[in-house]
């Protein structure tokens, strides 16, 4: 019998084990750098981290190599929000244009998961209208495949991680999920009544990737609140612990601490390996068949544009001119409100009702498009830093404010931004410790994105008001990126092709939130993943001849539900397929 974790399986840096929720029993793979491995994968995140399972499980010779460290959950994590900002990303990065973004803890990851260690795990899927809002509505544009194609993969990720939510989910191509809903917390209740008393459909515990009942050897919530903080008891979904563990098992090798710095491109134009540095700075170059870039919608776009070299001079996969432009970030404005009554929003994930009421077009408003609206539960430090920028509390105000932090509850928007060109990411002058040109970011909102913004925040207000709030005050914010190597069917306008393949280059991929050719207004966890599935299928379905083939079959390949990982099938309750 296999035993789990301690005493079998070396970190990679060897000098601690692997602690329990992980359950790896295997000491991993080691490739040599100068043979090629079939396929490097660039940033093990949300999406890597599923590439990576499926190849290695398809009996691929697969590396992933990411920026940050390979996370022990037990010696790495802590239920505590000031211990937890190792979790993100926060590199220098350049912002700028009229409407910056916030860089860093709010947007991506650094370390094995990526961001879907850090997520809040809300995992509604994109609506069918998101696929063709160009025919529908004229902005934007439309995907190069419709929803259908992807449904059964947002079934698939939903039994994989597994997702908790209502038997009945009524809003765009109305489904249920495996396991029950979450019971309610503080800011749910408030919810809840706010949309009652509008008469606003609301869903209440979940859509979440939470578990509500134990799953294999993963426990169950216990609703302490600290899942942005990585989730020490293993509830929540990460790749780190739903992917990562299988991928290992199956052969696959993770360089943690790798800053990949270039894609090499051999004869022929198509890639060879990609170099990287160590945490000592030191260089590397693993030879590759094919490479998959997975780095986010920022590290992608840069780590193609700082590729460039001769015949590629505007950046690798860049003849469009594309690389970098249409990202894009939900508005994220926060309303917070304080009740008489104690909320306690640290309990509980924060993220557990929800309503998408307000999703579509809906032609008696002055802009297309639409938003959702969900619970969030900052914990005191993010608190008290929206306190400071949303009511102007400082000094002993703030800690006035403090002093009621159980009081307040926080509802956020997420409202659809539009792809615009110019809203993009280009290379700084500046460097970073290894000498590679950071990111530079840009964002501009336009007249549309302006009024969705204007209404939706009002709406929220209007909710949070109708619940019983005595005072309501609200930040500005953004969301999760996405977009900036778009993917379509046409070369000129779009860097990957239906499948994450780059127009230009054919042994070279791109599979992240940046091949996203619009957002909706629903988190784009959920839809990375199933789109990480959906190309990994392809892969496998073509076999060896991707690598040497320019031809591209883009006949579509049938789906592998035999990859999923161990436990995926036949646990958990009521099954909805
Ligand atoms: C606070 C917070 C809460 C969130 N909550 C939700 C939520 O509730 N629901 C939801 O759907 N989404 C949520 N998100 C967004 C979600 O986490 C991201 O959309 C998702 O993780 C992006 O997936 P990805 O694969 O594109 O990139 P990531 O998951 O960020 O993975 C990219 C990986 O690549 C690595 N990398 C990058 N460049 C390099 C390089 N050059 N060399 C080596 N490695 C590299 C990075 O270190 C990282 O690990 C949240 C985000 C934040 C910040
Ligand atoms: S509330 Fe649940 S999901 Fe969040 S950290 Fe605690 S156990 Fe994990």
């Amino acid at each position: 019998m296999k035993q789990p974790l301690f005493g079998k399986f070396g970190a990679p840096n060897g000098d601690h084990m692997l602690g329990p929720i992980q359950k790896i029993t295997a000491p991993m793979q080691r490739y040599a750098e100068n043979e090629p491995a079939d396929y490097v994968i660039v940033g093990v995140g949300a999406a890597g981290g599923v590439l990576l399972q499926r190849l290695a499980r398809a009996g691929f010779r697969v590396i992933g190599i990411e920026a940050g460290p390979f996370w022990d959950t037990e010696r790495d994590w802590v239920s505590d929000e000031a211990g937890s900002h190792n979790l993100y990303w926060e590199d220098l990065r350049i912002t700028g244009g009229q409407d910056p973004l916030t860089l860093g803890a709010n947007n991506c990851g650094k370390g094995v998961g990526g961001g879907s260690v850090h997520w809040a795990a809300f995992c509604p899927r994109l609506h069918p209208s998101d696929f063709h809002m160009h025919s529908a509505d004229g902005v934007g544009v439309d995907w190069p495949f419709p929803y259908g194609e992807l449904k059964p993969y947002y079934e698939l990720l939903e039994l994989e991680m597994p997702v908790a939510g209502p038997a009945y989910y009524p809003w765009g191509d109305p489904h249920g999920y495996p396991y029950g809903p979450h019971p309610m917390g503080g800011v749910g209740d408030v919810l809840i009544r706010g949309c009652t008393k509008l008469g606003i459909g609301v869903s209440i515990g979940g859509p979440v990737a939470i578990i509500s009942g134990s799953h294999g050897d993963r426990p169950h919530c216990i609703y302490r609140g600290f899942c942005i903080q990585g989730c020490k008891v293993g509830a929540k979904a990460s790749t780190l612990i739903t992917h990562v563990p299988d991928a290992l098992e199956n052969g696959a090798e993770i360089r943690d601490n790798s800053m990949v710095a270039r894609i090499e491109l051999g004869k022929d134009r198509h890639v060879n390996g990609v170099m990287y540095f160590d945490q000592e700075g030191r260089e590397h170059f693993q030879k590759a068949k094919a490479v998959i870039v997975s780095g986010y919608a920022i590290e992608t776009p840069r780590l193609l544009l700082n590729s460039a070299c001769p015949g590629f001079e505007n950046g690798l996969a860049n003849s469009s001119d594309t690389v970098g432009r249409y990202l894009m970030a939900q508005a994220g404005n926060v309303v917070l409100g304080r009740f008489e009554e104690l909320i306690r929003m640290y309990k509980a994930p924060p993220a557990h009702a929800m309503t998408e009421e307000f999703y579509e077009t809906d032609p008696q408003r002055d802009f297309v498009r639409g938003f959702a609206i969900q619970t969030v539960g900052p914990l005191p430090i993010a608190f008290a830093k929206q306190m400071m920028v949303a009511k102007g509390a400082w000094g002993w105000g703030l800690r006035r404010v403090m002093m009621d932090y159980n009081h307040w509850a926080a509802i956020a928007l997420l409202g659809e931004i539009l792809p615009w060109p110019e809203n993009r990411v280009t290379l700084a002058n500046e460097k970073d410790r290894f000498g590679i040109p950071i990111a530079k970011v840009t964002f501009n909102l336009h007249e549309n994105d302006k009024k969705l913004i204007e209404f939706g925040k009002n709406k929220v207000i209007g909710i949070m008001r109708a619940a019983g709030a005595e005072e309501v005050v609200q930040e500005s914010r953004y969301a999760h990126l996405v977009g900036a190597a778009r993917m379509g069917n046409d070369s000129r306008t779009s860097v990957v092709d239906r499948y994450g393949r780059t127009h230009d280059i054919s042994n070279l991929f791109v599979c992240d939130g940046s091949i996203m050719p619009t957002q909706g207004s629903a988190n784009p966890g959920l839809t990375i993943q199933a789109l990480a599935a959906r190309t990994a299928d392809y892969l496998i379905s073509q076999g060896d001849a991707i690598f040497d083939s320019s031809k591209r079959n883009m006949e579509r390949p049938p789906m592998r539900e035999d990859l999923s990982p161990p436990g995926t099938w036949g646990k958990g309750v009521p099954r909805m397929k």
